[in-house]
């Protein structure tokens, strides 16, 4: 067993694990050696646990209360917090509480179900070490931290990094090409205007938008459907970079009647009705934000799909007969992250909660782990109808405006 260690200067280290979890409450306890107890026995029998040979943690589960460890921790060798789903979010609000509120500086460790994808957010929230799953390769895992940071085995006479940055270089470069762009962009088109549906990626652009001070307007699709987290964003936009997004709302005469001949949930009925309220809700609004101008950004990347695979960096949208741009085209997901991590961009927490792509509440879940990233959007429609419409010029406007 490995754990993964982030130390303070944001590098790695990869090492042997020599705690043992004991998974329930009231089992019989090793005499010696360093083992991880569940609350109950850290607070129901501590003379029995502290009298043993070894280090001493405590693991905590998702539904438990971290207030109850508050004041009980003295001699805690490390605190541990169990991930039952690598989609079960509410390890990362325990251990905020126990970094902010409760202030444990220890050792903070994510057990369970730990996969690579989470690593980036679990730091965020606190955690310094991480128990990956044992399926799991843990170099391949460290890179969920980002490829500005390295590892190498402590037991190693010789510290040499054995997790080299080989994705650095290229990541810088991709970096470097995308502010060359964006600030042609804003040069050739003083209108130009940037549609962020609020996502990881769309925080990535306007990181870039707001770093080289570009004259891009931003603007989002408020459909009356988003979930409170992807909102909230717009807030933390404003926080974290001082602008102002401004918010595109549908025509409301036009939704309640949609609402009134169809229902509020029509979009499960059928593709039709589905189209429709986009209609209403998403790409009548971009289009009328973007009437008059002579170009617009998206956040699109190829990886997202395979319909996406030939996605250029610059386009002539038929549609609304203007040029359209999709400066990380050619990013992945990791290099999305990698960026994120570098310049403290401010991200979506669904991302955190298994959402890779994000759209309107009803219309969107979350994936598991190996999934499709796009499979929780409009997931109960068969796929070739999403990825047929995702193919057309109106329809891959759309897409982009939402995430
Ligand atoms: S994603 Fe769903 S709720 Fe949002 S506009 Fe489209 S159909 Fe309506």
């Amino acid at each position: 067993m490995t754990r993964i260690v982030r130390l303070a200067d944001k590098r790695v280290r990869i090492e042997d694990d020599s705690f043992t979890v004991v998974a329930e409450a009231g089992a019989e306890l090793p005499a010696a050696g360093d083992i991880i107890v569940p609350t109950a026995d850290w607070l129901g029998r501590a003379d029995e646990v502290k009298a043993r040979t070894g280090r001493t943690g405590v693991w905590i589960g998702p539904a438990e209360d971290p207030g109850a460890l508050a004041g009980h921790l003295d001699g805690a060798a490390l605190i541990a917090i169990q991930f039952p789903k690598f989609n079960d979010g509410r390890g990362y609000s325990i251990a905020s509480l126990l970094r902010r509120r409760y202030g444990w500086t220890g050792e903070l460790r994510a057990i369970g179900d730990v996969l690579r994808d989470q690593l980036y957010y679990m730091a965020r929230a606190g955690f310094d070490v991480f128990a990956v799953r044992e399926d799991r390769d843990a170099e391949v895992a460290a890179t969920g931290l980002g490829d500005f940071s390295f590892a190498y085995q402590d037991s190693s006479d010789d510290r040499a990094p054995v997790l080299r940055n080989r994705a650095a270089a290229v990541r810088e470069a991709k970096i470097v090409r995308a502010e060359r762009a964006l600030t042609a962009i804003a040069a050739k088109h003083p209108d130009a205007a940037f549609a962020t549906s609020l996502s990881a990626e769309d925080m990535v652009v306007t990181d870039f938008i707001a770093r080289l001070k570009l004259p891009i307007h931003i603007f989002t699709l408020d459909t009356g459907r988003l979930h409170e987290e992807t909102l909230g964003m717009i807030a933390e936009t404003k926080t974290r970079y001082g602008i102002d997004i401004e918010v595109m709302h549908p025509v409301a005469e036009a939704v309640e009647a949609h609402v009134a001949a169809h229902g509020a949930h029509a979009f499960y009925e059928s593709l039709a009705l589905r189209k429709e309220c986009c209609g209403i809700r998403k790409v009548e609004p971009l289009n009328r934000e973007l009437g008059g101008r002579s170009a617009w950004l998206t956040g699109q990347r190829r990886e997202q799909g395979a319909t996406r695979v030939h996605l250029p960096e610059e386009e002539h949208d038929e549609v609304r007969n203007m040029t359209k741009y999709n400066p990380l085209a050619d990013w992945s997901w990791d290099d999305v992250l990698a960026y994120a991590a570098r310049f403290d961009v401010p991200l979506n927490p669904l991302h955190a909660r298994g959402y890779p792509s994000i759209g309107c509440e009803p219309c969107t879940r979350a994936v598991r782990a190996g999934e499709d990233p796009r499979a929780g959007r409009w997931w109960w429609e068969q796929s070739d109808s999403k990825e047929c419409g995702l193919h057309e010029s109106a329809a891959t406007s759309l897409e982009s405006a939402t995430a």
